[in-house]
């Protein structure tokens, strides 16, 4: 647990898969990249899966859920999806059960993120946190009931239709406060409509940076995935934001990082380093 001011911050897991190294350093060469994460002899490297859960005194919030149960044998094989350790076992190591969660909110609608919104119950699908308002906001959504050829493969319906249906969908309309001490700030890039999420309390402030900087790694301008569809606008965001993030000493949650979950992005000369946050 880390504390924010009044704010207590529990990074969960909800395991770990792989994804292609080269798509994940985008045009950053394998003779760079594979000085900071090791590929398997398929060409993937680890990721962590690591939704974010804010007791703010008021609320429970759960922004992300990982990659959920409901991942078929193929899939489960193709991104090497290790559950062993998921985020039953990390709510309840913080206290916490399903039932506790009364709100959710998504950085964007790819299955890694949002996989664990739903489950399938005797065959139905239903919201994963029976008590949960679920915020999405409105032109991700729009985006991901609208797929095509490139991203619809990341937008698997099952995780968000039964939401809709179940009447626990709510609309985030654009930058600003979603709840008191927590606020959803669009960044584009990865996909059009990603958001980060602020948590501030106390004077202080944290930043889930979800598929921004998906691990450590990306900290750096240039090292942006390949699976981003506006890489430049992940670019110009991430300039201008890395430099508040040092200037301002904000916490990041890193959602991907296999090790580091959350750190204070350093300035030593020109190189960028992170400093673990430990809990
Ligand atoms: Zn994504």
């Amino acid at each position: 647990m880390i504390r924010l001011g009044d704010f207590e911050l529990y990074s969960l897991s909800d395991g770990f898969f792989r994804l292609d190294g080269g798509a994940m350093f985008g045009v950053v060469p394998r003779v760079l990249w594979e000085r900071r994460t090791t590929p398997d002899d398929r060409n993937r490297i680890t990721l962590g899966l690591r939704p974010l859960l804010v007791r703010t005194g008021t609320h429970n919030v759960l922004i992300d859920a990982g990659i959920g149960d409901k991942m078929s044998e193929k899939e489960r094989e193709i991104y090497a999806i290790d559950r062993e350790r998921h985020l039953d076992h990390s709510l309840a190591a913080a206290g916490f059960t399903a039932h506790d969660i009364d709100v959710v909110i998504a950085s964007h609608l790819h299955f890694d993120h949002v996989g664990g919104f739903t489950a399938l119950v005797d065959g139905v699908l239903v919201p994963r946190f029976p008590r949960a308002q679920y915020f999405v906001r409105r032109t991700e959504w729009e985006d991901a009931t609208h797929p095509h050829e490139r991203n619809r493969a990341s937008y698997l319906a099952e995780n968000f239709l039964p939401l809709q249906d179940a009447g626990v969908l709510r609309f985030i309309e654009g930058d600003g406060e979603v709840l008191p001490g927590i606020s959803a700030w669009r960044t584009g890039g990865h996909t059009m409509h990603h958001q980060l999420l602020k948590v501030e309390s106390g004077g202080r402030t944290a930043v889930f940076v979800a598929d921004l900087m998906p691990t450590t790694a990306h900290v750096d301008e240039p090292w942006i995935m390949g699976y981003d569809l506006y890489p430049m606008d992940t670019f110009m965001y991430k300039k201008q934001f890395v430099r508040e993030a040092i200037d301002r000493e904000y916490i990041i949650f890193f959602e991907h990082d296999p090790k580091i979950a959350a750190g204070i992005i350093r300035q030593q000369g020109n190189r960028r380093i992170v400093e673990p946050v430990q809990s």
